[in-house]
């Protein structure tokens, strides 16, 4: 968020020349924003800006899969919790089987991360190859979930 100091007090700025016009709403507080000077809600006092946004965001597939990495890192992590504390308790699952929890943890984690890291890259895919990369990461944590059950038999 950097200021546009290129105008000066006794020219209107594009963000006052826009107001001039309309009668916009502080995103804050709601307040009638109209023949606005300066560049600061009268009402909340937070700073304004005019922007450029896009008029469809694309970002459904994107949190359609954060949700779904981020529910299978909550599962993974938990249940590896369960598993140690188990494990020092009655020496409980399996050395290896605590260890393939932990891998999947860490597995789940690090995609999380990518995941995160590459949201401009999946907002620019197809619609297509988007819904089916979200679609994955939702089978990646059923896949972890169904993981457990087959190595938990109680
Ligand atoms: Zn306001």
């Amino acid at each position: 968020m950097t200021s546009t100091p290129h105008h000066n007090e006794a020219s209107p700025s594009l963000l006052e020349q826009h107001l001039a016009l309309r009668e916009d709403r502080c995103p804050m507080c709601g307040y009638n924003l109209h023949r606005l000077r300066g560049r600061v809600c009268p009402e909340c006092g937070q700073a304004l800006e005019l922007r450029i946004a896009l008029t469809e965001p694309r970002l459904g597939a994107f949190y359609t899969g954060l949700v779904g990495l981020a529910a299978g890192v909550g599962f993974a992590g938990l249940v590896f919790l369960w598993g140690l504390i188990v494990y020092l308790l009655h020496g409980g699952p399996e050395l290896w089987q605590l260890t393939l929890l932990a891998c999947e943890a860490v597995v789940l984690v690090n995609l999380l991360i990518v995941w995160i890291r590459c949201a401009g890259r999946i907002r620019r895919l197809g619609p297509g190859l988007r819904v089916l990369l979200a679609g994955a990461t939702w089978c990646l944590s059923l896949s972890a979930m169904l993981l457990f059950g087959l190595l938990v038999r109680y």
